[in-house]
């Protein structure tokens, strides 16, 4: 269904038709939910055996007894897993409580107002202070920069990643820019993996950047492949040790959706120096973190190999659905020119572009039908998409029935709202 092609009298008696099959929807009074990127009870079940799994041997590899007080920055075998997961030294990790969120905010609160290098280096001395901000994005590292009044300067996303054209000069002609949000696998949420090209540039970025530039990188998604042979995001901190930009590299990976998602341990990925610096600001409002709980971890998760295999669990559970959204927009909407999506091959998301000025009436009208989608704009800085179009579909939580329904409301929506803008053009 190509709508230019269409005349007046066969958009109106399509409109007739889509608004009928609407209604019939409207009728089922249904209550469907792809909003938050959470797992499915079905993949909570995976990591039950954390409970009860220490048995009553709190003692870690290096005898610590995890039970009391200490460790600032976890335990030696936790350690070792997030520093295989980010693809670091040992040395270069820090293991803390169950949010990697906590940690950005952490390190952009020591970056704004503390400084990593030294008082002098903080932000808030230079007065307005922006970071870049590639979108569609993830609404809580833009909740951040709003909670630090930090003004989020939006760069466009491409199937590589951000578009570094425009990042570089974006960075380089307003040395107020201090940083980069970067999600650079299955992305939030576009599902793409940034190229090595663009890692690299990423990499080199804080040579042309203002000083005191910082690239947070959230690599939430690191293992969570739903394919067997998944693309390899190069390691970005070894092409910045390269580039001498070490420093400017704050990574942040955690177990939220590897194991229980409020219950899990989250891991900062920084060069001995900066973290040195973080803990002595942590120090301030922690003794240590939640080590019987990284123990767990440890126990439940002692190896890569282990790891990967409870993933692919995951990916068991979560592919049909991934497989179930990408058929609707396939069959429904491919060659139409309704919406651009990418299809991932991990991650939580699906990410779908409507025509220009569409996609607040889509999530609306999908509401009205008993289909509840992340509101329109909160993947945009400020909660402001442009164009209006972005809509992030958020597929894990629903049974696969309830997602077959929800996807062919969603589709529907789609096409009513195309075909009603095309009639009062
Ligand atoms: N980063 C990204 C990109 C995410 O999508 C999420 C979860 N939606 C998080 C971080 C949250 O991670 P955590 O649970 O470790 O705070």
């Amino acid at each position: 269904m190509q709508l230019q092609s269409l005349s007046q009298d066969q958009l109106q008696s399509l409109e007739v038709e889509l608004a009928a099959a609407y209604q019939a929807f409207q009728e089922k009074k249904l209550s469907l939910d792809l909003t938050r990127g959470k797992p499915s009870s079905e993949q909570l079940n995976l990591s039950d055996a954390l409970d009860g799994i220490l048995a009553g041997n709190y003692k870690a590899e290096d005898g610590t007894d995890c039970r009391n007080y200490g460790g600032l920055d976890g335990l030696p075998e936790i350690k070792r897993l997030g520093a295989a997961i980010l693809g670091i030294g040992e040395d270069e990790i820090l293991a803390g409580g169950n949010a990697s969120l906590t940690l950005m905010y952490q390190c952009v609160y020591q970056a704004y107002e503390l400084g990593f290098a030294g008082p002098e280096s903080a932000w808030r001395h230079e007065g307005k202070i922006k970071m870049a901000c590639p979108v569609p994005g993830y609404d809580r590292h833009f909740t951040i920069c709003e909670a630090f009044g930090i003004e989020m300067v939006p760069v466009a996303m491409t199937s590589d990643g951000p578009d570094m054209a425009e990042l570089e000069a974006l960075v380089k002609s307003d040395p107020s820019i201090k940083g980069v949000w970067c999600v650079p696998k299955y992305s939030n949420p576009t599902g793409i993996i940034y190229s090595d090209a663009v890692v690299q540039a990423i990499a080199e970025l804080p040579k042309v950047a203002g000083k005191g530039f910082l690239v947070f990188w959230d690599n939430a998604y690191a293992v969570h492949d739903l394919i067997d042979q998944p693309k390899a995001l190069a390691n970005i901190m070894n092409l910045a040790k390269t580039a001498g930009t070490e420093h400017s590299i704050v990574q942040f990976c955690s177990t939220s959706k590897i194991t229980h998602a409020g219950a899990g341990v989250a891991f900062l990925g920084a060069t001995n120096g900066n973290l040195a610096t973080f803990k002595n600001s942590l120090c301030v409002s922690t003794i240590g973190p939640d080590k019987v709980n990284q123990l767990r971890h440890a126990r439940m998760l002692p190896d890569m190999a282990t790891l990967e295999s409870h993933m692919q669990k995951h990916a068991a559970i979560l592919k049909p659905r991934f497989d179930m959204v990408l058929k609707y927009l396939n069959d429904d909407l491919a060659g139409t020119g309704l919406g651009n999506w990418e299809s991932p091959e991990g991650g939580y998301f699906i990410s779908f572009d409507t025509l220009p000025g569409l996609a607040k009436s889509v999530v609306k009208m999908a509401a009205e039908a008993g289909v509840k989608l992340t509101p329109a704009g909160a993947t945009y800085p400020y909660g402001k998409d442009p164009e209006d179009r972005n809509i992030r579909l958020a597929p894990s939580v629903p049974s696969l029935a309830e997602l077959e329904t929800a996807m062919q409301i969603f589709v529907l929506c789609v096409k009513l709202a195309s075909v009603r803008q095309r009639l009062s053009a």
